[in-house]
């Protein structure tokens, strides 16, 4: 496949964003306690393929721990259809909820591979010992 636009929003339509990502090289699903509370299945994209069209006025936003993860969230209808990492330092990257896009070819959502990280314990590159919930 290939690198492909993608629009996306909120539920309430306040937020309206546009990525570029090639859903066939993979999502992915993690354990850890934000994550594991929203169901986030994502993709993850770098800052020059995120492009918020609409909605600044509605982006609230919610860190914890570290700080570095900006859970951000649409302040009238409570989505949250992306979120960005400033991490190790000021690199930035976005996790995209896959739930939040526009026109995703489900066949090839669900032939691509998921990468499942085990956020919980802070052991991003192990694949956590259940993962049929997340
Ligand atoms: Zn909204």
């Amino acid at each position: 496949m290939a690198l492909k636009t993608y629009t996306g929003s909120c539920h309430c339509g306040a937020l309206q964003f546009e990525i570029d990502a090639d859903l066939s090289k993979g999502t992915e699903k993690c354990n850890c306690t934000i994550c594991t509370k929203m169901r986030l299945w994502s993709v993850r994209v770098s800052s020059n393929e995120f492009r918020l069209i609409s909605g600044e006025e509605f982006l609230s936003d919610y860190t914890y721990g570290s700080g570095n993860a900006h859970h951000t969230f649409c302040r009238r209808c409570g989505v949250r259809p992306f979120e960005h990492i400033n991490w190790p330092s000021d690199v930035v990257y976005y996790n995209i909820s896959v739930a939040c896009l526009d026109g995703v070819d489900i066949n090839e959502l669900m032939a691509a591979p998921v990468d499942y990280q085990d956020g919980l314990h802070d052991s991003w590159e192990q694949v956590p010992d259940e993962i049929r919930h997340l």
